[in-house]
């Protein structure tokens, strides 16, 4: 599922990541990859800024505006049809459903 183009707000710090792979595991919609030891976010609009990761992230090297996202899945949902969703089934420490 694709959210709002360019407009979630999930930040990594390079400085602070230790590449432990802990964001990349939970996050619901493979948003983040590791490489090179270094969290990367390479699905940007893929994030529904659950704060899943954030949470997780021992190191506090990871920052979002929680909400937005699931915000735009419900306003998605309106304008195409079909049931609101962020897919992260609350099965993950910090998923917001
Ligand atoms: S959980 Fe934090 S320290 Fe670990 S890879 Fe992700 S951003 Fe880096
Ligand atoms: S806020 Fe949620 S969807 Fe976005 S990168 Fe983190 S775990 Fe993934």
């Amino acid at each position: 599922m694709k959210y709002l183009a360019n407009v979630t707000t999930i930040a990594v710090d390079d400085e602070r990541c230790t590449g432990c792979g802990a964001c990349m595991e939970v996050c619901p919609h493979a948003v983040i990859e590791v490489r090179e030891r270094k969290a990367v976010i390479v699905d940007r609009d893929g994030c529904m800024e659950c704060g899943a990761c954030v949470n997780n992230c021992a190191f506090g090297a990871l920052s979002v505006d929680k909400g937005v996202g699931c915000a735009a899945a419900i306003i998605n949902s309106m304008v195409y049809g079909g049931e609101p969703s962020c897919d992260c089934s609350g099965d993950k420490k910090g998923s917001c459903c």
